[in-house]
């Protein structure tokens, strides 16, 4: 970077710059040299040797710094590795009288973490699981709906062929990174079957959970700048993984009144030139509303006018209720096969979710790519998991049909007590196991003393006064709401729906 400047000109360049050439180099002082204003962030910098006094300097005089002066390392001497810094500057040297200190800057403490990686947020929803199962081990009768996790056992003969698979040296070795050939294969059979959607194996990438899918998605297709519009009430993990890939959230908030689900209308008036990606999802976590397949259709089709890839999470497609459906988008708008990234896994459709076996469906060009760097990060996913994940898709859906059964009594009994709450309004979902209050009319009245204004703080006097665990609304977008998962028994959804309406009835 020094090279290239002229040797008399001046020059000023963001402070970080300065920092990320110097630190880490031998013989490079960490930003000490150069003068100016520290706190703009801006360090103006003069190219000649040992800098630097306002008096000596001529280019000084016409700088606007204020407070610092610092010393300049020789470059011709860093670059062979050795720092040579100049006298020190004679305070009557320093005509200025902002300039109120020089010399060497105090040592620059380099933070632990990173800054991309502080910049993440603990997983709201299995924080407050964790908490609420704390919570429980201390002996505390707590009732959690905050778990994304179907309650039930997996089915006995997916357990089974693990059992037996670890018996087989061969999955005591490494396998191929996308996956085991037969899984692949059965991620092609059961995409056909189940949403017609034609593909080929070197479409499918096997990953350590959908999880693993929706990070590699992002990270794979979008760049530093890239806008990814993001339908809001969203999944938790979606806005980290954005931010993770260097791309901006736009957040296209859909309230109660539309089912939580977003327009053409709304997206299209947050699109911009930057607009890369759009994330869908359909039955959706945290709501569980399901869009339409007109409205999938016109989302696709708005998506392939304006060159938008669409990222679709597609992991609760078999948890459906009153016949709704979930189309899958490149079915529905075939060219949009080019620029669409199916998500999946078994956890959710197989009370799996500890096995972490999800996939990726995309273009060839995509998945090659996602596959490069999942072999640096995870290289297969654990070979038993995948013969169990292999049995679960080449067999039938009667499990899983069992399971909705349960699923759907839980939903209809959970909205109507609900609902029977003074203030809370809960929409009735079509998918997954999620349902999606408003709370916004218990928010700002005194509830044994307390005057909870956010859901956050109202899911807190929850846990606190009813020992119920929820999770608050502000884990998924706006403040105003709370998601339950109906992914429990009947008794804990009549009892601890009973303590909330207790509490909640308390409010004046
Ligand atoms: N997508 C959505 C919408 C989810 O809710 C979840 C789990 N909560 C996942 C993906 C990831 O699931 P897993 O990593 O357990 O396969």
């Amino acid at each position: 970077m020094f090279n290239s400047f002229a040797e008399s000109s001046l020059i000023s360049f963001p402070f970080s710059s300065l920092f990320n050439y110097c630190a880490g180099q031998e013989g490079l002082e960490p930003p000490t040299a150069g003068f100016g204003d520290r706190n703009s962030g801006q360090l103006s910098y003069c190219p000649s040797r040992h800098l630097v006094s306002a008096s000596t300097c001529g280019h000084a005089k016409a700088l606007p710094f204020h407070n610092r002066i610092f010393y300049l390392p020789d470059q011709s001497s860093a670059r062979k590795g050795k720092s040579r810094l100049g006298p020190p500057l004679r305070s009557n040297s320093l005509k200025s009288p902002e300039i109120h200190a020089y010399g060497r800057l105090p040592p620059v403490t380099k933070s632990r973490i990173s800054a991309r990686i502080a910049a993440i947020a603990e997983s709201a929803t299995l924080a407050v699981d964790a908490k609420a199962k704390a919570l429980k081990a201390a002996g505390r009768p707590v009732i959690g709906f905050g778990a994304g996790e179907p309650d039930f056992p997996t089915p006995d003969y997916i357990v089974q062929a693990a059992v037996d698979a670890a018996k087989v040296v061969a999955n005591h070795r490494y396998s191929p990174t996308p996956g085991l050939p037969e899984l692949r294969e059965a991620i092609v059979k059961k995409t056909k079957r189940d949403s017609n959607f034609d593909i080929t194996a070197d479409q499918v990438l096997v990953t350590n959970g959908g999880k693993q899918a929706v990070y590699q998605a992002f990270a794979t297709i979008v760049d530093k700048g890239d806008e990814v519009i993001l339908p809001s009430p969203y999944w938790t993990t979606y806005p980290e993984c954005i931010k993770l890939a260097g791309g901006t959230a736009v957040e296209v908030f859909a309230d109660e009144s539309q089912n939580y689900c977003v327009t053409v209308e709304q997206l299209e008036r947050a699109r911009t030139p930057k607009t890369k990606a759009l994330l869908f999802c359909s039955p959706s976590n945290p709501t569980g509303s399901v869009y339409s397949k007109e409205e999938v259709k016109a989302i696709a089709e708005w998506a392939l006018k304006n060159e938008i890839w669409i990222i679709t999470d597609e992991i609760y497609e078999h948890l459906l209720y009153d016949g709704a459906t979930a189309p899958s988008i490149p079915v529905l708008v075939p060219a949009m096969a080019d620029k669409t990234i199916i998500l999946n896994g078994v956890a959710k459709t197989y009370a799996m979710t500890g096995w972490r076996v999800g996939w990726m469906i995309g273009p060839k060009d995509v998945i090659k790519a996602t596959t490069n760097l999942q072999s640096h990060l995870t290289s297969n996913v654990s070979n038993i998991s995948q013969r169990a994940a292999i049995a679960a898709l080449n067999n039938d859906l009667s499990a899983v049909k069992k399971m909705g059964e349960a699923f759907d009594r839980r939903r209809k009994l959970i909205v109507k007590m609900l609902n029977k709450i003074p203030g809370v309004e809960c929409p009735t979902p079509q998918g997954a196991f999620y349902v999606y209050p408003s709370v916004k009319g218990v928010l700002n009245k005194e509830i044994r003393g307390r005057r909870p204004a956010t859901s956050a703080e109202l899911a807190s006097l929850i846990l606190e006064e009813a020992e119920v665990a929820v999770v608050p609304g502000e884990a998924f977008g706006p403040s105003g709401y709370m998601r339950l998962s109906y992914a429990t028994s009947d008794e804990d959804i009549i009892e601890g729906v009973t303590r909330i309406k207790n509490l909640l009835s308390e409010a004046k």
